[in-house]
């Protein structure tokens, strides 16, 4: 087993803490442009998607943007591998897909 961060799209608010705190502690500035993980906010009202970028290194293993995800939207868990991550692009194809499963 070793420790991935899990995303739960379901759970985030789309606050963008997560952005800010990964920023800061990467490069020293609050600039959500420098995070390692992006929230897409997709159609209006808006669906937030959290996507983490491949230059994520998980804070070589302590997430500093887990510790700020108050509504556990990315998490810090023991897992059987790493989980695949979805690119920025495939942002509006998951929003639509989480939207079509909750329709039903
Ligand atoms: S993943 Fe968590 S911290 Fe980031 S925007 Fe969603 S709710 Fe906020
Ligand atoms: S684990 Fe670290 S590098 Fe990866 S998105 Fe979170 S704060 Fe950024």
């Amino acid at each position: 087993m070793e420790r991935h961060i899990k995303i739960d799209m379901e759970k985030c608010t789309g606050c963008k803490l997560c952005e800010l705190a990964c920023a800061a502690v990467k490069t020293g500035v609050f600039n959500p442009r420098d995070s390692r993980i992006k929230i897409c906010l997709i159609d209006i009202p808006e669906i937030p998607v959290p996507i983490l970028l491949d230059t994520c290194d998980y804070c070589f293993q302590n997430p500093v943007c887990v510790q700020f995800c108050l509504p556990k939207a990315i998490e810090w868990e023991e897992m059987e591998s790493k989980p695949e991550r979805a690119k920025v692009s495939d942002a509006k194809r998951i929003a639509r897909e989480w939207l079509a499963s909750v329709s039903r």
